[in-house]
């Protein structure tokens, strides 16, 4: 259960799955979305992408067919950036309907997000032109970001009251990690923790739960920080382009800093979240209301509606290859680019507690803006602790899951040193530098959390209210989480050391959780694929067939594996010789086969990226299990090669199953996507369309949410030995042979002729070409993977020679960018 970590990481999953068994049996056939918005459409869009079926509402058109508005909104979906679909043929799954015509369609609704605009009256009249088509069990939420979800209950008969709540998704709803769930006094608790269970495990979100007060908790704490660091810019006199390079990466947080990232979320939606802080709050209710005034440059950007990215100018404007910053005073667009003090980067990097010392006693400008800002931040929150959430861990999940920082703003706090940190923002409150004079609580100097040294402990986080550390919900669905996300101080099992380590090296983790299934953890860097990686695998399945149940091939973190150890295999050319490279070729092929033909299954539990080497593994593992955020593709070619770990040779298996599946006489059509997507070094942008592209099978099983991979894997690798698992036969196949080559090359001829691909790109595709068909013989020879396997090395030895492979190489190890050539 989700009760403490300790408890949880060392509990094995067949412990789970009994929390699992008990789990809500909240049964969602059907959702409806109402408002096909920014947000509504985008939310449909989710629900497609996890396979939750879908009907979409608007208004009804005044002109045209009456479902206009939303066929339009379903439309755009396929085009907007980045994509709110896993595949956006997709888009078609979405039910369409307007009031007008179709109120009819919710009677078989068990859930109704409503996502229209954001107006009190509008919601309230839409809440009574539904309220007699919602199904009697049904669970009615809003995605309001502002209005208050009490207010807006009142509007709801009686008999709806009860299972109706708040349900906050953050914009892009597919990428963002965070939906806040807000009760009212009425709600019932059960319909809360059911909507929890399934926004957690069917939509694979991180859910935080919020007090019904304006903008909730990551946006309160959030946008006020926001409007906080444009004050302190102001008053510091730094240019956009230093604060965010200080605001970015090195603070922790997204890497687009503070004004790129209003950029990118829009002026106006922005000024919108500011609008909401302005018309709810007042002074009495916000102490730090006087600094929530729109600031002028927001103002201005606003009047000549240069509202950001979608307008292609805010406070920044890309003009040809040049970006360029707003300048308020002039009102111009001025060349920018310029980078903070090196010394603030050094600084950043040192322990929290020096690190904040360090830059409170800065004299320099940037120094003490970072100061101001991140102690405005800390003052805010602990103000605000009691209203807004019931504990501080509420807090800094939101902001960690919301607004994309490493840590929320009370973990930092507690690990620079949690009584230190609360005096120096005394002595600014005194010294009259804060945002607001409202001094910090009492809890803070005072009592548990003074004597803990912070909100955080193993025993729970810190409620104002109780004045105890509460333990984390207790759900039934967290048991799928065998290692959720920790926060500082909480004392959580961390994956790198828990269970029982079979065998472990710099490159490789065997470990047990359960006793029954060994799990396999790369340690490498990016998680590359060297000689030791290899030899772990092969280990791992060499015990397994021994003592375990199965492989799981899984990490704590993303990504799978970007692929092949590039480095080393260049430094072993140069130093041994090309002889080196194919024997380590060879073993990385052997090492494929012994894990598909082991006589356990193995699972590879895939999160983030399984490029090149990654993908092999996956490919030849008995079955994938993906988080739905997976990008799976053969991506050699962008360094000069080509898969040469057996990945061609997968594709060329899979076409000749595929054929001998089906009544067509020829091979080819069959081959072509699979060549096709190595050729062009393509990458599922998800795990829908890693499956589309044929990496991942329909056997395979996606997972919404990425901390719920490895209690998925650990129970499909038991299932999988319990239904007797034996590894495929070991059989010849069919290639196209040469007659294929000819058709395939004679495209890549007119491709290279018309200027759509390099030469050396018409080479290595050319190379491809020959693996895959089977190179110089006869259509319909039988072959085995290994003769495949053995053109794989010859080619890939072939390119490594070449020079402009090696400039590809040198480029991606340099910049970590493709070089064209
Ligand atoms: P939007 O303006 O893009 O879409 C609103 C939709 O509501 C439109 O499709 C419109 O046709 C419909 N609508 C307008 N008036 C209506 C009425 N009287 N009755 C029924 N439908 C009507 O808005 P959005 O940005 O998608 O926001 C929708 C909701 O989600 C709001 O409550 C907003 O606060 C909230 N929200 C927005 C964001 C964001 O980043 N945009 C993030 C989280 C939550």
């Amino acid at each position: 259960m989700y009760q403490n970590h300790e408890e949880r990481g060392g509990r094995a999953a067949g412990a789970n799955s009994e929390g699992a068994k008990t789990m809500s049996r909240f049964n969602v056939r059907k959702v409806a979305v109402l408002g096909a918005g920014v947000m509504g459409a985008q939310i449909a869009a989710h629900l497609v992408n996890v396979k939750v079926p879908v009907v979409l509402f608007d208004l009804p058109a005044r002109e045209g067919p009456k479902n206009g508005i939303v066929t339009k909104a379903v439309e755009g979906l396929k085009k907007l950036k980045p994509s709110p679909l896993g595949v956006a043929d997709d888009a078609a799954l979405i039910g369409q309907a307007n009031y007008e015509e179709h109120l009819e369609q919710l009677r078989d609704c068990d859930l109704v997000i409503e996502a229209i605009a954001e107006r009190m009256d509008w919601k309230l009249d839409l809440y009574k032109k539904i309220a007699p088509f919602v199904a009697p069990h049904a669970i009615v939420a809003s995605n309001t970001s502002g209005l208050s979800i009490t207010k807006l209950s009142e509007a709801l008969p009686e008999e709806i009251k009860p299972r109706f709540c708040g349900i906050h998704f953050f914009n892009p709803p597919r990428y963002m990690y965070l939906v806040e769930l807000i009760a009212t006094p009425t709600t019932n608790a059960h319909i809360l923790d059911d909507l929890e269970t399934f926004v957690t495990t069917a939509l694979g979100k991180g859910v935080v739960r919020a007090k019904d007060t304006p903008n909730f908790i990551a946006n309160r704490v959030g946008i006020a920080g926001m409007l906080g660091t444009m004050h302190e810019v102001e008053k510091f006199g730094l240019t956009y382009d230093v604060v965010d390079d200080l605001t970015g990466k090195k603070l922790g947080r997204a890497s687009s800093g503070t004004f790129r990232t209003a950029d990118v979320v829009g002026l106006d939606t922005m000024a919108h979240v500011v609008k909401t802080l302005q018309d709810n709050l007042d002074e009495k209710s916000d102490p730090f209301y006087p600094s929530f005034g729109t600031p002028a440059v927001l103002k201005t950007l606003l009047e000549m509606g240069n509202l950001g990215q979608k307008a292609k100018a805010g406070f920044y404007k890309k003009v040809g290859r040049d970006v360029l910053r707003f300048d308020l005073e002039s009102k111009e667009y001025v060349p920018s680019g310029e980078k903070a003090d090196e010394v603030y980067g050094r600084m950043l990097k040192k322990p929290a507690g020096e690190r904040l010392k360090l830059l409170r006693e800065s004299e320099g400008a940037q120094g003490q803006f970072l100061w101001a800002i991140l102690r405005n931040g800390f003052h805010y929150a602990a103000v605000h602790l009691a209203t807004i959430a019931e504990t501080a861990r509420d807090v800094d999940l939101a902001l960690r899951w919301g607004f994309g920082m490493k840590q929320g703003p009370f973990e930092l706090w507690q690990e620079a040193g949690w009584l230190q940190v609360a005096s120096w923002i005394k002595e600014d409150i005194a010294a009259g530098k804060t945002l607001s004079k409202a001094p910090l609580p009492d809890w803070v100097f005072s009592g548990a959390v003074a004597e803990a040294g912070g909100v955080h402990t193993p025993q729970g986080s810190f409620n104002p209210t109780t004045k105890k550390f509460e333990p984390r919900r207790v759900l039934p669905v967290y048991s799928r989480q065998l290692f959720p996300e920790s926060l500082l101080g909480e004392a959580a099992q961390d994956p790198a050391t828990a269970g029982r380590t079979v065998h472990e090296d710099d490159a490789i983790r065997l470990w047990t959780l359960d006793e029954e299934v060994l799990i396999a953890t790369i340690k490498t860097k990016m998680r590359a694929i060297g000689m030791e990686v290899c030899e772990g695998l092969q280990q791992a399945v060499e015990l397994a067939e021994k003592d375990y149940q199965g492989v799981v091939i899984w990490s704590g973190d993303e990504p799978f594996s970007v692929g092949a150890d590039l480095q080393a295999m260049l430094t072993g050319m140069v130093g041994v010789g090309i002889g080196m490279v194919d024997e380590a070729e060879h073993f990385m092929q052997q090492t494929m086969l012994r894990l598909r033909y082991a006589n356990v299954p193995v699972i590879a539990a895939i999160r983030g990226m399984a490029l090149g080497g990654g993908c092999e593994v996956a490919v030849h593992s008995a079955k994938r299990v993906a988080a739905m955020e997976s990008y799976i593709g053969l991506v050699e070619v962008g360094v000069g090669l080509v898969p040469g770990a057996g990945g061609l040779t997968y594709i060329a298996r899979r076409a000749a199953e595929n054929q001998a599946k089906s009544t067509h006489k020829d091979l080819l059509p069959f081959l072509i996507d699979g060549f096709t997507s190595a050729a062009m070094a393509k990458v599922g942008t998800s795990a829908i369309e890693s499956r589309q592209i044929g990496y991942l099978l329909d056997g395979d099983t996606i997972v919404p949410n990425k901390d719920e991979l490895l209690f998925v894997a650990l129970d499909e690798a038991k299932a999988m030995f319990a239904a007797g698992y034996r590894p495929p036969h070991k059989r010849t196949f069919a290639v196209a042979g040469r007659s294929g080559k000819a058709t395939i090359q004679g495209q890549l001829v007119n491709m290279r002729d018309g200027g759509f691909i390099s030469q050396h790109d018409f080479h290595i595709a050319s190379l491809i070409a020959n693996v895959v068909t089977g190179g110089d013989v006869d259509a319909g020879t039988q072959v085995t993977e290994e003769y495949l396997m053995a053109l794989e090395r010859k080619a890939f030895g072939e390119l490594l020679m070449n020079a402009k492979t090696q400039e590809r190489i040198m480029g991606m190890l340099a910049t970590g960018k493709p070089v064209r050539n």
